[in-house]
């Protein structure tokens, strides 16, 4: 086909994109090659290049993830979004149904109705002894009598049908991922909120965007035309294959891989760098509404009918169920297949189908009364336990993990467990040889749920605790719990090379030191070449950059890139430092609290023991207890503490929170919003970003109505022509320098 002008070829393009997205995600039957898809991505995305002015917020290139976010705001939502009450158990699942049918049933509230009127006469009557009051009273017994029989009666006819509710069940798949409100206004996704706390959730708009099964326009049609409001809830997650080949990345990279698939999506909806989650194919599956204006359903089927026709994903295997045996045959026989699915169920949801219904039995403060979660149990197994070793963490606590007879469980064949600590051999009475029965439900790393004492064979010794390191033969100390039982066992040698590794690990990765290039693999590496021996070391390796060319697969391009990323490591700030030295207790949030109280290294050496752990933060306790504050204090004053820090000084490492804003730049820009864009000559957009704060302003990273200005640069694109659709004012480079005091006013 060709095309006299543009806008036709790219309106057809982004027809035929949608269509095929539908067809892969609504309809599971794509009709084209991934290619060829991309092939049609590409052209569209070229002609928008060329021609900016016809680029459009649901352009299916819009998928591909903006400019990172630096934070995500909270968003109230329309409708609460409650949780689903559960239960793993078959007769509370039948109770649910009763109580639902009961509810619903006009017979037995009539009754009701009619026990509540003879109550309300006895009442009136109360006390009186003449004769019609006597009378009342007899007849009031024996209609009582009578209404109760019909009552019993009635119940168990119900019991019988299996509380067939008209209208039915429909039970649905459990699927384990993060709950999501998608808001579509007028047919155009405008919101993508998280559950939070159920009346406020995340705005995760620009990282859910780049899912491909969710439509950013709905399929609107003459006869279902698009509500003016339409809120979609499902549920994102991670199928088992994208989940595996993201943890083989981080594991190649020598990054700590997600717990499981639900992890994994949170953590990607979590991301700050929209690409980054486009890069991660997570999908939707829609199973319920928020607010719908502009539309009416009688029925959820009628609503996911409608779903279906606007591209908009729902569970293939949903199904309507007549009664609450149906729903139980329907539970039991999903069970068996769902190991075969592509991504993780843990149960089923079942739920009444009548939205009539639904509103006669309303909610509780927490759950919805017409629907409830059935739970599979987590999946089990037996098997030998065979080995254990003693692993060394990075502050020297000792780890057994068990090694096991190869069995099949949920999915996959598993052979180690963690047991924890020592303690927990000890809770377990967990012996070498001992048939065990293990568990997992969705994580990794199986857990033993207990010994199956009866198979022991006699005389099976208690497992021995390692009395000196493993790995350096050093000293163990063991810890006791108030009652005086041991729960873990320490290395107490300093200079432990296997603490000093994990330690070293631990400092170089995300949310410490975040150190680009340089994971498990490479730290391992780097020790055993013996170039690193101390947290130091890591900002000497750029005088050893001879040494490191010498190592295995490192080329150039990978120590420069590894070099870099040590350099830019080095301003993370005092928090960051303070978490990544794998002093115990002192994790994340404690690190914060720490720097931000006190602001530098040095203060922090100076303040005692008491003050550590009396200070107070906005006039609360700061939570740092008794054991964090020895913990601190003894590792800043112990000598291997102190040279620590003096190789991190020496290093130029910042050891000190970020400067604060000097208390005498005016602030010019108190309560104005500013968005960068495009390409920039003078300043880099962290530049701007931070000159806009130090002048009392918000740098924000999309532009909406709440935005005053946009700085932009060469190429700026959709966030102009947004900008210009606002009328939020725009400024060059030069404008946005001229708004700037002068040096010296
Ligand atoms: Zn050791």
């Amino acid at each position: 086909m060709t095309f006299t002008n543009p806008q036709q070829e790219i309106e057809q393009l982004r027809e035929e994109i949608r269509g095929h997205d539908r067809r892969y995600y609504v309809d599971a039957a794509p009709t084209i090659t991934d290619q060829e898809y991309d092939q049609k991505l590409d052209r569209l995305k070229q002609l928008e290049a060329e021609h900016p002015g016809l680029l459009t917020a649901d352009s299916p290139t819009q998928r591909v993830g903006g400019e990172p976010l630096e934070g995500f705001r909270t968003v109230a939502h329309a409708r609460p979004m409650l949780s689903i009450d559960n239960t793993y158990d078959v007769e509370n699942l039948s109770k649910w149904a009763q109580r639902c049918y009961e509810a619903l049933d006009p017979q037995l509230a009539e009754i009701e109705a009619e026990l509540a009127a003879i109550d309300q006469r006895e009442e009136s009557i109360k006390g009186k002894r003449d004769k019609a009051s006597q009378a009342i009273r007899k007849q009031g017994k024996e209609q009582r009598k009578t209404l109760e029989e019909k009552k019993l009666r009635l119940r168990a006819a119900a019991a019988e049908t299996g509380y067939a509710i008209d209208g039915g069940y429909l039970a649905e798949p459990k699927i384990d991922g993060v709950a999501i409100n998608l808001r579509y206004e007028n047919g155009l996704l405008v919101l993508a909120t998280t559950r939070g706390d159920g009346a406020r959730g995340d705005d995760v708009t620009q990282n859910v965007r780049t899912i491909r099964s969710i439509p950013l326009r709905l399929a609107a049609t003459e006869t279902l035309p698009a509500p003016e409001v339409l809120e979609v809830r499902g549920e994102i997650f991670m199928p088992h294959a994208e989940f595996r080949r993201i943890n083989d990345a981080f594991r190649d990279a020598g990054e700590e891989p997600f717990a499981n698939p639900r992890n994994a999506t949170a953590g990607t909806l979590k991301q700050l760098d929209p690409t980054a989650v486009a890069e991660r194919r997570l999908q939707f599956l829609a199973h319920g509404q928020g607010e719908v204006a502009g539309a009416q359903f009688e029925t959820h089927t009628q609503f996911l009918d409608s779903l279906a026709t606007w591209g908009v994903p729902a569970s293939p295997l949903a199904k309507l169920c007549k009664s609450i045996q149906d729903v139980w045959e329907r539970i039991e026989k999903f069970d068996s297949q769902r190991d075969q699915l592509s991504y993780e169920v843990d149960g089923v949801v079942i739920k009444l189908d009548r939205y009539d219904q639904r509103e006669q039995l309303g909610t509780t403060s927490r759950f919805p009364r017409w629907c409830i979660a059935y739970k599979y149990p987590a999946e089990q197994a037996v098997t030998k336990l065979l080995q254990v070793d003693w692993q060394v963490g990075k502050t020297g606590k000792l780890t057994p993990r068990a090694t096991m007879e190869p069995v099949f469980v949920a999915g996959t064949t598993v052979q180690h467990a963690t047991l924890h600590n020592y303690g927990e051999i000890l809770r377990k009475d967990i012996r070498i040889g001992d048939t065990v029965i293990i568990e997992k439900a969705g994580e990794i790393i199986p857990q033993v749920v207990r010994v199956d004492l009866e198979k022991r064979p006699a005389n099976l010794p208690p497992i021995e605790p390692p009395e000196k390191c493993p790995d350096c033969g050093g000293e163990v100390e063991s810890e006791h719990d108030d009652a005086g039982k041991e729960t873990a066992r320490y290395c107490m040698n300093p200079e432990c090379p296997a603490q000093l590794r994990e330690r070293l690990i631990h400092f170089a990765a995300r949310g410490q030191m975040d150190i680009d290039g340089m994971g498990e693999k490479i730290v391992l590496q780097l020790a055993d070449a013996g170039l690193l021996n101390s947290f130091g070391d890591i900002f000497e390796l750029h005088s050893k950059r001879a040494q490191l060319l010498e190592l295995d697969r490192m080329g150039e391009k990978k120590a420069d890139n590894l070099l870099a990323g040590i350099e830019a490591a080095k301003t993370r700030g005092l928090d960051r430092v303070l978490c990544g030295l794998g002093i115990r207790h002192i994790g994340s949030t404690v690190a914060r609290i720490l720097a931000k109280h006190y602001g530098s290294i040095e203060s922090l050496q100076a303040a005692t023991r008491e003050e550590i752990q009396t200070f107070q933060t906005d006039g609360q306790e700061s939570g740092i207890g008794p054991e964090i504050a020895a913990s601190i204090h003894h590792f800043l004053h112990s000598e291997a503490g102190q040279h620590v820090i003096e190789e991190l000084q020496s290093a130029n490492v910042t050891l000190a929170v970020s400067q604060p804003t000097e208390p005498n730049t005016p602030q010019i820009f108190a309560g104005k919003t500013f968005v960068v864009t495009g390409k920039l000559e003078k300043y880099t957009r962290d530049e701007i970003h931070t000159l806009v704060e130090q002048h009392g302003g918000k740098a924000s990273s999309s532009v909406s109505k709440k935005t005053d200005y946009l700085v932009a640069g060469e190429k700026a694109g959709s966030k102009l022509a947004k900008a210009e659709q606002l009328g939020v004012t725009v400024l060059s480079e030069t404008a946005f320098e001229e708004l700037l005091p002068t040096e010296n006013s």
